[in-house]
């Protein structure tokens, strides 16, 4: 092959090209698709098939960004303060330190970003192509101009393509055009000058296949697609805002007003007292630097990021950060049973036709097994009802089973790899049944409809028999019982003869299947003209003559049933979304303890329909159970169990699913048996499709909570004892104990050196044991509210008690300053312990109650750090230069220990009101 040009692939007009020359320009063949020799020299050439995107906001512009922060101003006014005053020492600290919480936050928020978005872009789209003759699964990164791709519902075009086939094919260009609706899309050129919303035979990369199938020839890629062309829309930066930073945002303004006026008024008292400006500067600058918790922000940052790479690492990637916090106050999940709840392993194990009812053995898809009738197995050739059964079942079917190191498993859908495998079982080999019976076409199956058709020509020696004029062809069709049962009059009887259809005679049976808990599936054929090539909707829309049932068995993940009960315990509902049949979604919810003790609740799809909203409202708190659910059907569930105040996890995998997904506080989609369009929608993605990774995410979720609540329970107390002291020195017009250089290096070095181990405790066993936080709980509840001060009140009686003391008895207001200080840090110490995991694991050992110490390794690295850091503070004469500090010696250093221990007392009467584990 010639090379293409790559110049002439951008100017030329794709849309305005017969298919045939488009072929011919790019050196493919719409049958055979590329050769890897050719497709790996246009990997070299053209580059790979992504979007390098706009960068999102510059790193100058995000660090800059980061001293946008009230409590920040404040800290840059003070030091300005210091410098009018001459004191430059004084200010550059000040500003150091200002500087060093900006890297920080810089430096962590940027890992955050850029660890949610690896993740979020770990989540790889493959893409169905012809190549070398055969179809085959690329990441579409790896596609070149010229590749062959195929297109079915729920697909994300992966480049831009100019249509050769459409079969009711239509594409969501919103992304591209802004037009909402989908675009009908078929294969004749256009004029030249057609608008690209009018191109309708083009698909453009970044847009959705919302229904149908398609056939398109790549024309460009990566940059080169009109996406990539418009890049602006592609933002890259992740968004770091959740519900609750912007509450910290909105406490930290609170604040800031606090301070400020606090701050005026320890300036005005300590004038009025007659204490000189500068001394009172000081005291302001000190007591607003004491207020503000600096080292808060990078904590909740790291805190976040942390969760989301813990909930990774159980499978659940989180694609937008605020989920990770939502999720941790979901108080309904909503959960597709097939695949999510169940194995997806089907095997049949009943089968209806004819009249007859039989069993089968054997067990997943290894086809070894036999068909009972009245437990005697059955000689296929004497029951020509069942076998018309197994042949629909292997002839309506897009899947195969295959088989490695004796293992068999489906490619494809399971539900139809179970009928593979049982008409394997008695001898029935799909390829000799397909040679015979050619396949002419296909309507795929699609949870809307409910059922799939094939349409296939007569075996030879069948057609012969028959008079001339009666030579026809066969549709099978099969389909949930509603779908195949509405459309039947007549059906096969024992012998193979039509007799009408006794539909209450059929749904007994089937009721009889779904009891156990069994998926049906329902089985028709009809007879069309002999000239019919193509099938449509409408040609299966009534006179199918039904042919059987097959019951098959889809057993619940273990996991899923634990984890079920495991949300319940956590006071979560957990609901079963399904398009399968009432009987058996209720009967498999049972089995796995949905509602424990109360009867499982089951509503079907048409029953909502018929409800109001008030009705449905109820129905949707009620039930457990919801079938036959249509997608449209979703998104008012949600809406409804939304409109009881609900917090909403809904999952979905399929094109109709992603309103539903948007609309729920957590859209959860399957990775591995979702849509493009379902995952792009969702919040969330489960990498192993799996019900217990839900609740995992729950736990993960609670915990970042929890931990988040416990840096605040943490690092707030340092500031209400530093303020509380100051504020109190000024109004007694004695000395600051705490200086607010001091200040700065308790609240940034020592808080987030002990603050950050705490975003690392582990789930504790408690966090699924209590209800769902309420949405509305305000940031600081009453009991945190409580702790914080009574763990202040203990702070500011060892900084002013600690002060006073040795101010009084040695006169030295350095070594009172440095040893207030470091009692505070031991006390803090004592603290941390107290609400972590390690701590409490230790009193448990020490009470014989646990063999084995939590083993909490930040805890203790983040102790280790604190106490190395305080030695330096204290000890190192440049440290004592900068912050005003004096060396200790060892008995100092033992009273500061002494006068902290005191905080194991107190905490643990705050932990009785209060449990932080
Ligand atoms: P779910 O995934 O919740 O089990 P589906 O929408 O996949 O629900 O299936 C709904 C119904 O459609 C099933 O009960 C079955 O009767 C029918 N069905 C499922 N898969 C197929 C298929 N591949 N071909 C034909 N009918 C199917
Ligand atoms: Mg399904």
């Amino acid at each position: 092959m010639i090379a293409i040009a790559k110049e002439k692939l951008l100017e030329q007009q794709w849309h305005h090209l017969p298919a045939p020359e488009i072929s011919s320009e790019l050196n493919s063949n719409l049958e055979t698709g590329l050769a890897s020799a050719e497709v790996a020299k246009r990997q070299e050439q053209f580059g790979s098939n992504e979007l390098k995107g706009k960068a999102g906001k510059s790193p100058l512009v995000r660090f800059l960004l980061q001293f946008n922060q009230p409590l920040l101003y404040i800290l840059l006014i003070a030091g300005a303060i210091k410098a009018f005053l001459g004191e430059w020492v004084n200010a550059w600290v000040i500003w150091g330190v200002t500087l060093i919480n900006a890297i920080i936050g810089f430096v962590q928020e940027s890992k955050a970003e850029s660890a949610i978005a690896a993740l979020a872009s770990s989540v790889k789209t493959d893409t169905n192509i012809i190549r070398n003759s055969s179809k085959v699964q690329v990441p579409s990164t790896e596609l070149v101009p010229g590749d062959i791709v195929l297109l079915t519902s729920g697909d994300k075009v992966p480049a831009d393509l100019r249509l050769v086939q459409a079969r009711n094919l239509q594409i969501n260009e919103s992304a591209l055009t802004g037009e909402s609706v989908a675009v009908e899309k078929d294969t004749q050129p256009i004029q030249k000058d057609a608008p690209l919303a009018e191109r309708t035979n083009m698909a453009y990369a970044g847009s959705f296949v919302t229904s149908g199938t398609g056939r398109g020839i790549v024309v460009a890629i990566g940059e080169a697609t009109e996406t990539g062309r418009i890049s602006q829309l592609m933002d890259r930066g992740t968004n770091l805002t959740t519900p609750l930073t912007r509450k910290f945002d909105k406490f930290s303004r609170k604040l800031l007003y606090i301070i400020l006026g606090i701050a005026t008024l320890t300036f005005v008292i300590g004038l009025g007292y007659g204490n000189s400006w500068v001394a009172m500067f000081e005291a302001a600058v000190a007591l607003a630097v004491s207020a503000i918790p600096e080292g808060l922000p990078a904590v909740v940052t790291v805190t976040l990021a942390i969760g989301v790479s813990r909930m990774a690492r159980r499978h659940a990637i989180v694609r937008k950060l605020p989920a990770v916090e939502t999720l941790g106050g979901a108080t309904v999940i909503c959960s597709d049973k097939t695949g999510t709840l169940t194995e997806n392993q089907m095997t049949v194990q009943a089968i209806y036709a004819g009249g007859e009812n039989y069993t089968v053995s054997g067990g997943g898809y290894v086809p070894e097994g036999e068909i009972f009738l009245h437990e005697k197995p059955v000689n296929l050739k004497d029951f020509s009802g069942l076998q018309e059964c197994l042949k629909a079942g292997i002839l309506c079917n897009d899947s195969r089973l295959e088989t490695k190191d004796g293992q068999w498993s489906v490619i494809g859908d399971p539900t139809e790899g179970a009928l593979i495998a049982l008409a394997k079982k008695v001898g029935f080999s799909e390829e000799n049944v397909e040679r015979e019976m050619p396949r002419l076409d296909v309507i795929p199956f699609e949870s809307e409809f409910q059922y799939m058709a094939t349409l296939h020509k007569e075996p030879g020696e069948v057609a012969q028999s028959k008079s001339q004029n009666q030579k026809s062809k066969i549709v099978y069709v099969k389909g949930s019982v509603e779908a195949i049962l509405n459309r039947s009059e007549q059906m096969l009887d024992a012998r193979g003869n039509l007799t009408p259809v006794d539909k209450n005679a059929v749904h007994q049976e089937v009721d009889a299947m779904a009891t156990e808990g069994l998926r049906v599936l329902a089985f028709a054929k009809k007879n069309v003209d002999v000239n019919q090539n193509s099938l449509e909707h409408t040609d299966i829309e009534n006179n199918l003559i039904f042919i059987g049932l097959q019951g098959m068995i889809d057993p619940p993940r273990s996991e899923a049933i634990k984890a079920v009960q495991a949300c319940q315990e956590a006071g979560i509902q957990v609901k079963m979304i399904t398009g399968d049949h009432a009987v058996t979604a209720q009967a498999i919810a049972s089995r796995m303890g949905f509602n424990k003790d109360r009867e499982v609740l089951a509503f079907t799809g048409q029953e909502l329909t018929q409800m109001n909203e008030q009705e449905l409202a109820n129905a949707v708190e009620d039930g457990a159970v919801f079938a036959r659910v249509a997608p449209e059907q979703k998104l008012r569930l949600v809406e409804a169990l939304q409109s009881k105040g609900e917090i909403v996890a809904m999952t979905g995998d399929g094109v109709n699913d992603a309103p539903a997904l948007k609309q729920a506080d957590i859209g959860i989609a399957m990775g591995g048996a979702g849509t493009e369009v379902a995952k792009e929608a969702a919040d969330m993605i489960l990498t192993d499709d799996n019900f217990a990774s839900i609740e995992a995410a729950v736990e993960e979720g609670r915990t970042v909570y929890r931990n988040l609540m416990k840096a605040i329970a943490f690092i707030l107390p340092v500031n209400g004892g530093e303020s509380m002291t100051i504020l109190l020195s000024v109004l007694l017009a004695r000395e600051l104990p705490i200086l607010s250089l001091q200040v700065l290096w308790l609240n940034m070095v020592n808080s987030i050196t002990m603050t950050v181990p705490l975003a690392f405790e582990p789930p504790s066993g408690r966090v699924m044991q209590q209800p769902p936080r309420h949405p509305n709980e305000p940031l600081l509840s009453r009991r945190l509210l409580q702790r914080i001060l009574v763990i202040s009140a203990f702070n500011w009686i060892v900084i002013f008690g600690v002060f006073e003391w040795i101010r009084q008895t040695t006169g030295n207001l350095a070594l009172a300053r440095t040893m207030a200080i470091q009692a505070l840090v031991a006390g803090r110490i004592f603290y941390l312990l107290s609400i972590s995991k390690l701590g409490s694991s230790i009193i448990e050992k020490i009470s014989g109650r646990i063999q084995q110490i939590s083993d909490a390794p930040a805890i203790l690295i983040g102790i280790i750090c604190t106490v190395i850091l305080q030695i330096i503070f204290s000890q190192w004469s440049l440290m004592n230069n900068l912050f005003y500090t004096a060396p200790l010696n060892i008995n100092q250093w033992l009273i500061c220990l002494l006068v902290g221990l005191p905080m194991i007392a107190v905490a643990s009467l705050v932990n009785r009101f209060d449990p932080p584990n």
